[in-house]
């Protein structure tokens, strides 16, 4: 790994006393805090791996200054411009990928390779805002009355805020800030105080490719640091991606402020299994989807519904995978499932198991006991796998954001499909058959923003745009792809006659139509 010790957050060894981690304002890493600070894990040792700086008004105000003060020269700057320095940046992702995917599993905890592939569909939203050249262009109607064109553009908002969650430090924020700065747009990105070392560090490669200083900014801190951005008046725009509560909360205080808003919140994802599916395959999208990242992602399958004859032997075959599992730290070869992110998260989990077991599910796996031997104090947790869970249960209704699958046993598809759509989250649903007008009927019929047939995630690529329905998401538009573009921008459309001077046709009292 590459060592930045004047910034002090790129370290290689656990052992080495906690570092102070700041904030990236204007092209430069600051450390200092507004009076607190918070403890940033190491969730595979347990250890305290920094002290992170949490953002008071003073370091707000100066993040926000700088993005406003950057904002007007980068706006004007061509969009070829912009883009160009979005090229330089997809290459320096792409030599630090390792050393930024270390990052992410030293305070994360997933494992290597899945924060690689995390940071690979970052890449590919950047990849996707270089070309905006091309996605900026507006439309033209030559001709719409005599001598009058009209014509189309879209224009930049001015300082954007994005407030971003734990579970993916590098992809989530690049989802937002890639698209709304090629777009013109400064931006303020207030990370997961969880694990704030790569979101500081991809900005930090941002500065080194050419962007401006001031265009991208990382403040760190908590609620309270996410509600002095709220209230500063210079921002224009807040896109949020965390939990429900949260999510409801953002979008209606970014609302009553006046900005615009999009907040993406949390879910529970069914994967229906048919009778005609190839239960081994079925089997084999459940185990990665619900494990995997020890099933701390927002797309993860916490719910497989069984419909008719394939329960048994879809339990069966999850049953044996998941007691296959090895979980130990995400930076050693052969692991599946790293720890969870804190220890207080851990405990949350836990409470749900055991409110699973009081509500009469059953527990066919039972991952409460695991050690991983030589980390006795990191923040592991075994699989575990519930079946016949009922709509009632809460493990059923509530999000647990950890290595926990429910099974649930459906008589047919109408059913199976009820389920999901009486559910209060719409982030994903998949369906696993060989009968292609079911999948069409599902389609066509299921209440979520993405639909998976016989694919474990149904995560979008960056070129098309990712959300959900219903509690999953709050704002019309969803996040990256064509409606990032949309909510990056202000579309104005202009109206022009360039007419003879000679030929006056004196005022006209009634509201032009077209002649
Ligand atoms: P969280 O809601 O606790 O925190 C998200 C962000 O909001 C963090 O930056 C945090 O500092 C800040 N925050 C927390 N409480 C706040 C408050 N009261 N006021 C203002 N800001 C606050 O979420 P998390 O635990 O970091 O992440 C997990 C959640 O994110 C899960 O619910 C998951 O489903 C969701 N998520 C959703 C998507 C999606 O695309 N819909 C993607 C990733 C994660």
């Amino acid at each position: 790994m590459s060592a930045h010790p004047a910034n002090g957050y790129v370290t290689t060894h656990a052992a080495q006393p906690p570092v102070r981690l700041g904030h990236h304002i204007g092209g430069r890493h600051v450390v200092q805090d507004g009076g607190r600070t918070g403890p940033v894990h190491d969730p595979a040792t347990g250890t305290i791996r920094a002290d992170l700086c949490y953002a008071g008004k003073p370091e707000v105000d100066a993040a926000v200054a700088a993005a406003a003060a950057a904002f007007p020269a980068w706006a004007a700057l061509p969009s070829p411009q912009r883009a160009r320095v979005l090229f330089q940046y997809r290459e320096l992702l792409e030599r630090e990928q390792a050393s930024l995917a270390e990052l992410i599993t030293r305070e994360h905890g997933k494992t290597l390779a899945d924060a690689r592939g995390e940071l690979q569909r970052g890449m590919e939203v950047v990849e996707f805002a270089c070309g905006i050249p091309h996605l900026l262009k507006g439309e033209y109607s030559d001709s719409v009355a005599s001598g009058v064109d009209s014509w189309s553009l879209r224009q930049p908002l001015g300082v954007c805020l994005g407030i971003t969650p734990f579970n993916f430090p590098a992809m989530v924020p690049m989802w937002m800030y890639p698209i709304a700065i090629a777009c013109g747009n400064s931006f303020v990105l207030k990370p997961s105080e969880k694990d704030p070392s790569c979101p500081l560090r991809l900005a930090e490669l941002f500065s080194e490719a050419g962007l401006p200083e001031g265009v991208f900014n990382v403040v760190n801190g908590d609620r309270q640091t996410v509600d002095t951005l709220l209230a500063d008046t210079r921002v224009a725009a807040v896109s949020f991606v965390g939990s429900t509560p949260v999510a409801e909360h953002i979008y209606a205080e970014a609302s009553r402020c006046g900005k615009r808003a999009q907040a993406l919140g949390g879910a529970k994802n069914h994967l229906v299994v048919m009778p005609d599916a190839d239960i081994a395959r079925a089997a084999d999208a459940l185990i990665g989807s619900a494990y995997g990242s020890a099933g701390e992602r927002c797309m993860a399958v916490a719910v497989a519904v069984a419909v008719g004859d394939a329960a048994d032997p879809l339990v069966a075959a999850l049953a044996q995978r998941v007691r296959a599992l090895r979980i130990g730290p995400g930076k050693q070869a052969g692991v599946d499932m790293g720890p969870l992110v804190t220890a207080g998260h851990r405990t949350r989990v836990l409470s749900y198991i055991e409110l699973g077991l009081k509500e009469g599910a059953q527990l066919v796996v039972d991952g409460r006991d695991c050690r991983v031997a030589g980390h006795e104090q990191g923040f592991y947790l075994g699989p575990c796998l519930f079946d016949r869970v009922t709509p009632a249960m809460r493990v059923y209704r509530e999000e647990i954001f950890g290595p926990v699958l429910v099974v649930v046993r459906a008589p047919d598809i109408g059913a199976a499909t009820a389920l999901i759509n009486h559910h209060e989250y719409g982030n994903g649903a998949v369906i696993f058959t060989g009968n292609g007008r079911l999948a069409n009927w599902f389609t066509r019929t299921v209440q979520a923003g993405m639909v998976g047939i016989n694919v474990p995630i149904p995560v979008p690529m960056a070129f098309h745009s990712f959300g959900g329905w219903k509690r999953s998401l709050f704002g019309p538009l969803h996040i990256h792809g064509p409606d990032g573009i949309r909510f990056n921008t202000r579309l104005k459309t202009v109206t022009a006659r360039w007419p003879d001077l000679a030929q006056s046709a004196g005022p006209d009292f009634t509201l032009p139509a077209a002649r």
